[in-house]
């Protein structure tokens, strides 16, 4: 675990991204990749991995 992530207690990862992003804050994250149309993988704290294939998909808001 890096520090800043362990500080900032950040432990959603988003591989599109490659960056970490509080577990709070990553829905608005992936909201973001959706408004952009952009295909995004998002590793939760769990370790669950799912990705998101919005620049092929109909625009939807499916949640895991
Ligand atoms: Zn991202």
């Amino acid at each position: 675990m890096e520090p800043e992530q362990r500080m900032a207690r950040k432990t959603c990862y988003c591989s599109t991204c490659k960056k970490w992003y509080h577990p709070m804050g990553i829905a608005r994250h992936r909201a973001m990749h959706r408004d952009k149309r952009e295909d995004c993988t998002i590793r939760f704290t769990r370790g669950d991995t799912y990705t998101w294939k919005y620049s092929a998909s109909e625009p939807t808001d499916a949640k895991p």
